[in-house]
Parts: C-alpha cells; structure tokens; sequence
C-alpha cells in the first residue's frame, strides 16, 4: 500500500499560517514513495515549489514545501491534492533557504511571502528554473542591398540593425522594431528567424585575465587588499571606511581578482545601479569574466537569466542592487556591499529586511569574506568596526593626486537671498566658472516651491488626504503632494478668504533653476530630480553632457550625490539643509553627515582643489563645525557618542509595530491591544525591566493618503528578547479581531519614524 504524504505548505499570503496538502502518488518521485525514511524533514521535497488549490475558487497558487508532518490537524480525507510539483531536486541551496528561514524568524515575515521575494518573478509565476531559447533575427545573405526599403522607414531601420549582427527579438524590441516589421522582412525573404540558447560559460575560472593597467596601488589600499586576500574561504566581516575619491573601487577590483582567481564567484550589491552607470562600466573593463547584472529595470526573463547563471556557474560575477543578495551561487566566494550606509538598503514595505545585514549572515553561513566600504560608515557598522567585531580598514587620502576640498559655512541670517542664493555663493560661482570649472548646487526639493500661500489671510494650500502641503510645480502648472502623489489644479483663489494673492513660499529646484539662468545666461545649467529624468536614458545622456562640458551649473536632489565622478567640478554647494538639525529623528544628524559629506565628495575629485560651501542659518551649531571643520570621521564618532548616552541604536535594539486604518480609533485601539499582548508575554518571561515598550503614538505625518498612522515602539539592549517577544506575540496578534479592521506590520530595526 502507498503510504499518503502530507505535505505542508507555504504560500505568499500575508499570515504565518502554512497549510497542509496531500502529494498525490503519481507526483512523487519514485524514491521517495517507497522508501519511508526519506519523509523527514531532510527529505528532497522541502523547499520544492507545488501548484496548490488555495481559497475554494478554480485559481491555483505557487507555494513551496516546508515540511512533511507525520499528521496534520485537519482530517487527512479533507486535505486537497497538489495539483504539481514544480521542483525536484528544490529551487535554492539548502545554505540559502535556511538563511530565509532565518529571515523568517527574525523578520516576523511570512515565510510564504519571504521565498516569494527572494525568487526571480517568472519562477514566482511557476516557470521552470531552466534557461529559454531566445528569438534571434538575421538576415538572410550577408552583402543584402536594403535600398529597395527606403520607403518602408521602420523595415528599413530594422534592416539596418541586422547588417551589423544577428539580434534577439528583445533587443531589437528595445530599438523600436516591430513584429509586423520582421514579419513583413520575412515574407520579403530577407530575414529568417531562430531560436538560440543563451550562452554559458562555465569555464571562466581558468582563464582569468585582468584587462587594464590599473593604478599603483597606495600603502593603505595594499594594506587592505592583502588584509583581505590573506584570509578568503572563512567568515569575516570587513569595514573599508575611505574618503570619497580613495580608490575604494580600486580595492575591490584588486580583491576581486583573488577570488576570481580561486574559480570562486562574487556577489557585489550596489544602492542604485542606474545611478552609477560609471561603477558598473569599471567592472566590465577590468575582467574578461562574465558578468551579469540584477536589477528592477531589467525585464523577467533577464533577472530568470541572471539568478540561473549564478547558480549554475557561469555567472563570475553578479552586481546587483538590494534584491541580488537572494541570488543562489554555485561557488560564492566574496561579497561586496558598496555604500554601505545607504537607505535603499532596506526594504521599506512588506517584507522589511536590511540588505546588509541578512548579506553579513549570508557570509557567515557561507563562510566567506564580506567587504562593506563606505566614506561615510553607518553609525551601526562603524561601531561594530570600533569595537573590533569587524575588522576596520582605512583609506584616509584621496587617490592619485586629487586634493580634498575646502570647507566653508555661509551665515544666511541677514543676507538678501536669490531663490535661497546667498550674495557670497553667488560671487564664488562667478569665479569658479570663470576659471571654465563645473559647480554643483545641491537642493533636495523638486519642485518649485514647497507650499502655495495666501497672502491675505496666510491659509496654506493642503493635501486633503495628508498632513502635508502640495508641492507647487509651475512648468506642469499643477499642485502635487509629494506623500500620496495626488494632484491639483492650482487654485486661483484662497479657499479662506476669497482672495486671489496666492504666492509660492519656499525654493524648490525648479525656482532655482529659473533663477541661475538668470544669473548665469552664459554658463548652461542642468537639472538632475526625478522629474526632469523620467525618460528612460535621459539620466545617462545628462552624465555624458556634464562630461563632455556642455553644462556648467549642475542643480541636483539626492541623484547627484551618489558616487559620479566629474573631474571639473570644484565648487559644491549646499544650499539649504537646516531641516535636519532640528527633526525628531534620532537618525537626522548622522544622515546630514552622510549627505554632507558625500555631496562635498563631489568637489575636486582630479588635479583641481575643490571648494565646499554649507549655507546654514546656524553656522553656531555644534554638529555642522565638527562636519565642516573635522570630517565625517570624527563628527560621527562623537555623534556615536551621544547615541550612548541616550541608548539609542546602534546601543540598543527597535521594532516598531505600525497600524494605519480610515479611523484613527481603531488604529490605536489595535496598538493598545498589543502593547498589551507584549507586556504580558514580557511579565510572564520576567524581561519586562529589559524590554521597552513606547506607545501608541501618532507617526509624525499623522494622516497619509487618507489612512491615519500610529506606531508603537519596542527596544531592548537585547536582540533576542524583540525577536522572541515578537514571535509569541505574532500569534496573538493575527488572532485579534481588531486586527481585520487595521493595516498593520511590524518593521525590525526600523530606520525611519515617518
Ligand atoms: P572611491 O570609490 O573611494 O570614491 P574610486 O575608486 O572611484 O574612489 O577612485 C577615485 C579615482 O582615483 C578613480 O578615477 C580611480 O581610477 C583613481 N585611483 C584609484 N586608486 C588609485 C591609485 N592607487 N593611484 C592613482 N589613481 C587611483
Ligand atoms: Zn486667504
Ligand atoms: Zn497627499
């Protein structure tokens, strides 16, 4: 008699429960059915991938196989059938799937919704983790006369493409040529299409060849790299903290080398790859290794493609942004983890987890080498640095013969401002693009001004659905708020007072923009925000136009700050961050910092000696001195400080249950509930003296798109008591009927309040 196997199974839905299901004989592989040792959870079916009936309706899902109970609550008649097994032998390492049971646990996600999120989508759809033949196009003589096509534009273009090489279909797509096109090309005779299998090179390892002359190498750099190659195939964590313009890049390049050498492969996770086309640029120039990329820009099959060529091999190196850390190898050798401070880092919804540290785990579990570099260390890993869990490596000079810039603070009070330009910068912009150089102007507000006031009556024009003001943006002549992404017409009259004297208050970059081609009609300024680089490519082609001089004013958000190097910027200039000095966010000063001094590092990166200005309405403070007058290295050590004295992370530990409902009521109510569920999971264990529990209180955008937010806070000097506390609770709290009424998840080691 066959004996029936109960099979229980995780799906991506929002609740930790699994369900329980019987694999049907014909499924199982016939070792298995047989052979009755094999039903334990070591068996080859944990972590395979089933197509299960789910919530009575003809739909199936994908989940994946957790384990396979002797017995199960339910009536074992009643259990439903797999409908297929997707998998067999199981989609991940058995390394990387216990690392996302880790994450499980840890997280308090679902593990359902955690295997989901780590797994290419088309795999996620059910497709088989095996690679596809491609659609290629060529053309069907080689000397083929297309002058015959000269009226038929787009057969003409699509013929044109082919002269030079056969294409896939998706590359040619992306060039704008139809289907109709080839089709009509094809019933010409003058194209022919095949399939082809996307190449793999499996044999990579033993011919490893570095490309390029590359640098001599400064005393600090060698240090680092042999500090690194003396100890590859084991566990450490690195902290490679070196000034903007070190040669971190340089470092990596060199340490990559070694492990490549070794046959082994290399995961390197970058914050945002479309920003740093240059970084990616200087990886492929260095080796004749395959190396693949992964990212959300690249459509299903590309990432399938991606996450297959690691795990079979023929992928040396993957580089990838916060997701490629799920990516399977064959033989991982290395991670890398560039900027290491930044916030992209984390996953800000559903499945929180911190890129950094589950891919510190995931070396740990490896037993690899990780390297996180950064100019400007998060205040975590700085002081696991400082107190020797990681090892700490420095580059304190600038690479080749690049200077550092010199730092200025501009006292605002009292001085006539031009769209927030003070007098003094306006006259160094004058003397630096004089002497033919770039200047950066750096202002994280897109828009035209941040609020539409009335000038009778002071009313402010507000989002309806958030505690926030609209935006005003002029060159689109609409309200948008920034928090819910709504629009508005822009009002002609106060809704108070009647009034028609509406004014902007406040400068945004598109102001700002205005104003310097006033100032400056003869040097060309560019706009870098989101909204003037929304068009696919038009972020590359306005790197190559600041390269190649075209402008000499770069206005710029965030996106200007991230690792470019432009060799004639020597001016930068902070126009306006006051903000930060005085948030309620614990994290505001080390950000500032960041910011500060990433954005600076834009300053005299070649032979010229840069200059950095910092306008500020409190040149007084003691935060901006440190900044300005010491660098990032000692204004975050003495910041580390004071996180000390008030217990605060890295010295302590969060999680922060957020609740979010149409009425505020139940939103709290919910939160009480818990904060009374964790109390008396707390008394019961006697932790109640180390566990903290903060709230209910109201996010500090109190309403947002309509929902009102509350938060409440749980800190301990102890990790393991959130996580233990939590993992009790979460039963509890899926139980608690106020729970339906509320949205509400739980963030580990929350890095932002908002
Ligand atoms: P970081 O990543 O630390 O900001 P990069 O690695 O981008 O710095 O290096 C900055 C510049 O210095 C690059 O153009 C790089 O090619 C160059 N560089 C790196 N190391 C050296 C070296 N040892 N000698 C000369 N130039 C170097
Ligand atoms: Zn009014
Ligand atoms: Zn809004």
């Amino acid at each position: 008699m066959t004996k029936l196997i109960i099979c229980r199974v995780a799906l991506a839905i929002p609740l930790h429960r699994q369900f329980d299901y019987l694999l049907p004989t014909h499924l199982a592989p016939t070792s298995l059915s047989s052979e009755n040792n094999e039903l334990n959870n070591q068996s080859p079916l944990i972590g395979c991938r089933v197509l299960v009936p789910f919530g009575g309706g003809p739909r199936k899902q994908i989940g994946v196989i957790t384990a396979l109970p002797k017995d199960s609550d339910f009536d074992i008649n009643k259990l439903k059938a797999i409908s297929q097994l997707l998998d067999n032998p199981p989609l991940l390492s058995p390394n990387l799937y216990h690392l996302l049971n880790w994450a499980t646990f840890y997280y308090q996600h679902p593990f359902g919704d955690v295997f989901q999120q780590a797994i290419p989508t088309l795999l996620r759809k059910g497709k088989a983790a095996a690679f596809k033949a491609q659609e290629y196009w060529t053309l069907t003589q080689d000397e083929l006369d297309i002058t015959q096509l000269t009226r038929a534009k787009k057969q003409y273009q699509a013929a044109t493409l082919l002269q030079r090489s056969p294409l896939s279909y998706e590359q040619l797509k992306a060039q704008g040529v139809s289907r109709a096109s080839l089709n009509s090309l094809q019933e010409k005779q003058l194209v022919n299409r095949y399939e082809k299998m996307p190449e793999t090179n499996l044999t990579w390892a033993n011919k490893v060849q570095e490309l390029q002359e590359k640098p001599h190498l400064s005393t600090e750099q060698a240090i680092a790299i042999t500090t690194v190659t003396q100890q590859l195939n084991k566990f450490k964590c690195y902290l490679l903290e070196g000034i903007t313009g070190s040669g971190k890049t340089e470092v990596y390049l060199n340490i990559l080398k070694a492990v490549l050498e070794q046959g082994q492969q290399a995961l390197i996770i970058v914050p945002e790859i479309g920003l740093t086309p240059q970084t990616i640029k200087r990886f492929k120039a260095r080796f004749n290794v395959p190396i693949y990329l992964k990212h959300s820009a690249l459509n299903e099959q590309q990432q399938l493609e991606t996450w297959l060529h690691a795990k079979q091999g023929s992928a040396a190196i993957v580089i990838g942004t916060r997701s490629a850390i799920f990516s399977d190898f064959k033989n991982l050798g290395l991670i890398i983890l560039d900027e290491e401070h930044d916030a992209s880092f984390k996953q800000q919804e559903s499945f929180r987890y911190h890129a950094r540290d589950f891919a510190i785990k995931r070396a740990s579990q490896e037993n690899i080498p990780i390297l996180l570099g950064s100019a400007t260390p998060s205040f975590e890993s700085l002081n696991n640095a400082l107190t020797g869990r990681y090892h700490h490596l420095f580059l304190t000079h600038r690479a080749g013969n690049a200077k550092p810039p010199k730092n200025d603070l501009v006292n605002l009070t009292g001085l006539p401002l031009k769209s927030g330009l003070s007098p003094q910068l306006i006259d160094l912009m004058k003397q630096h693009l004089a002497k033919n150089n770039q200047v950066i102007l750096f202002l994280n507000r897109r828009g035209y001004a941040p609020v539409l006031m009335c000038h009778e009556c002071g009313w402010l024009v507000k989002c309806q659905r958030c505690d926030a003001f609209y935006t005003y943006h002029k060159s689109a002549n609409y309200l948008h708020c920034h928090h819910c992404m709504a629009t508005h017409p822009v009002p002609e009259q106060c809704n108070d007072c009647g009034s028609t004297n509406l004014h902007s208050t406040g400068i945004g970059t598109e102001q700002l923009e205005e104003t310097l081609n006033q100032l400056f009609p003869d040097h060309a300024t560019i706009r870098i925000d989101r909204d003037n680089t929304r068009k696919k490519d038009s972020f590359n082609e306005y790197l190559s136009d600041i390269n190649s001089g075209k402008y000499k004013i770069l206005l710029g958000t965030q996106m200007l700050a991230k690792g470019h190097h432009f060799p004639d910027v020597t001016l930068v200039a902070l126009i306006d961050v006051d903000g930060a000095l005085f948030s309620n966010d614990f994290r505001a000063s080390e950000r500032l910092g960041q910011l500060f001094t990433q954005v600076a590092g834009r300053a005299g990166r070649a032979e010229k000696k840069g200059q950095v200005v910092l306008q500020t309405f409190h040149p007084e403070h003691n935060l901006l001195q440190e900044l300005v007058n010491n660098g990032y290295g000692d204004f975050s050590r003495s910041a580390l400080q004071e996180r000390r004295m008030a217990q605060l992370p890295p010295f302590s530990y969060q999680a922060l249950i957020r609740a979010e409902s149409l009425n505020a009521t139940q939103a709290e109510n919910f939160l009480t509930l818990c904060k009374q569920t964790l109390n008396q999971i707390a008394e019961n264990n006697k932790i109640s003296d180390r566990l903290l529990i903060l709230g209910p209180i109201a996010a500090s955008m109190e309403r947002r798109a309509g929902k009102y937010r509350f938060q409440l806070l749980i800190q301990s000097e102890q990790r393991v008591l959130i996580s233990k506390t939590l993992n009790i609770a979460l039963a509890h709290f899926e139980k608690l009927p106020e729970g339906r009424k509320v949205r509400w998840s739980i963030d580990i080691d929350p890095i932002d309040f908002i």
